[in-house]
This record gives C-alpha cells, structure tokens and sequence, in this order.
C-alpha cells in the first residue's frame, strides 16, 4: 500500500485565502488517519489535493513518491465525498460497475454483486439511488469507491449526511472492508468519535493556515 507525502505544501485560494501553509505530513501506508478539526481549517483543502483535485500553490503531495494524478488515471485512487453523487437514471449495480468503466478496468459482475452484498445493499442491485434511503446511497457510494480495488481510498465526511444510528452502522461495518485488504485510507471527519472508531490516527488541524496541532496513534482493536 502507498504512502502519502505531504511536503511544504501551501494552498493559496484566488480569493487570497491562505488554506495551508507549508504543510509537511506522512501517511503511513496500509494505515487509515483521521484528519480532524474545525469547520474552515482546510481538511478538504488537503484530501482534495491528495486526491490531485486541488493543485498546491507550492510544496509537493507524492503518492510513493508520484503525482496523485498518475495514481489515480491507474484507478488506484478512490475518493467517496459526503454527497454520494450517484448518476440518478442508473441503477445501483450500474453505478458501482460504471466505477470499473472509468478506471479502464474489465467489467466483473461477481465483483460488484459481491460489493453490493458487503455493504448490506443485497436485493437493491437494481434498483434507482431515488428508491434508497440516504444511508443506502452511502453504502452505494462506498462500494463504488472500493470497487477497483483502490490502494488509496479518501473520504470526505463520508457518513456525514445520515442519521446518527445509520451512521453507527456504517462506521462498524464499512471500515473493515478497506482495513483487511490492507488500503491506505484518509478520512475526514469533524467527529472524534467517529474517528476514533475507523482510524489507526488522528491528526488535528487548526485553522488558517492549518497547521497539525496534535497527532493521535489510535491504539484499539478495530474489527
Ligand atoms: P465543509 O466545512 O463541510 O468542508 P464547506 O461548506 O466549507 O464544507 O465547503 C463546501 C464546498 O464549498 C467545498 O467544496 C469548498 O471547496 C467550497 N468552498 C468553501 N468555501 C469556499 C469559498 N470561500 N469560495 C469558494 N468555494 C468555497
Ligand atoms: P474544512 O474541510 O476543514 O471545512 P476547507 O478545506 O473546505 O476546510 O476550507 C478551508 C478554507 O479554504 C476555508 O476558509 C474555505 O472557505 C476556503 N476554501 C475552500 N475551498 C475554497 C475554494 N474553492 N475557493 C476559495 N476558498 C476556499
């Protein structure tokens, strides 16, 4: 699994707004850390950039050492966003194997209806993301993101748009799905709790320009 390299990295918005300032952060390969802090601090910022959405204003972010844009043209970079942004006229099957599409990967029936199962969508393979609760179309989200096997997987506030027991139940069992093949994973989160759950560390950020205040080893059994 990869590592991430965050060096010198200054984010400076057009508008003047300096996100980040010369941030400098490793990412331990096969680990899932947690970027938490307050609302504004740049924590998107950072994961856009990792994803090679977002370019540095200076300063590099490799992935072993490569620009995340090669990472992810391999479809070896995943991201899922708090929006599940599912194509509304496909069905929940066509969603997750579009994901295969777009990395240039062959179609694998067996992998998606196994992914649809793994995150508790079985039955619903066929039906539109408008027939699923918010908590469903997370779940879709998820699979789609894990579903070529990324070596990188980054989540913007992934559980953040459901109800708090939905929640309860993806942060038990989505993680593992990621964590026992071994993925690098990011997660942002304005929950401690939550990510005290998923990560293996946290690190905090202050805002403007965000700087790591605190950086937390997570030292529980996850599942
Ligand atoms: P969160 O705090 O949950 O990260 P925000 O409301 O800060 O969400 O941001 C939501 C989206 O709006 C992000 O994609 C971000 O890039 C964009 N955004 C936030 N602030 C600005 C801004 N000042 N100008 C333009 N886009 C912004
Ligand atoms: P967080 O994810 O921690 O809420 P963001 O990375 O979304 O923080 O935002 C960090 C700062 O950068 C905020 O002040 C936000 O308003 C600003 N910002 C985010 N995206 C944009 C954008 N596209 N254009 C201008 N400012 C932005």
């Amino acid at each position: 699994p990869p590592v991430v390299a965050v060096r010198a990295a200054t984010k400076v918005y057009p508008s003047g707004l300096e996100a980040l300032s010369t941030l400098d952060l490793t990412l331990d390969a096969g680990r899932t850390t947690a970027l938490v802090g307050p609302s504004g601090c740049g924590k998107s910022t950072l994961l856009r950039m990792i994803a090679g959405l977002e370019q540095a204003t200076s300063g590099t972010v490799t992935i072993d050492g490569e620009p995340p844009e090669s990472v992810a043209t391999r479809g070896e970079l995943a991201v899922a966003f708090q929006d599940p942004s599912l194509l509304p006229w496909r069905t929940v099957r066509r969603n997750i194997s579009l994901a295969l599409t777009l990395a240039h990967m062959p179609f694998d029936g067996s992998r998606v209806d196994e992914l649809i199962e793994l995150v508790g969508l079985a039955g619903f393979g066929d039906v539109r993301p408008a027939a699923l609760s918010g908590g469903m179309r997370q779940r879709a989200a998820i699979a789609r993101a894990l579903v070529t096997q990324p070596r990188l997987l980054l989540l913007d506030e992934p559980f953040g748009a459901v109800d708090e027991l939905t929640r309860q139940d993806l942060v038990t069992e989505l993680p593992p799905l990621w964590r026992s093949r071994g993925a690098t994973a990011v997660l942002v989160t304005h929950s401690i709790s939550e990510a005290v759950r998923i990560a293996d560390r946290i690190v905090v950020l202050s805002p403007r320009p965000a700087r790591v205040v605190a950086d937390i080893v997570v030292d529980l059994p996850h599942p």
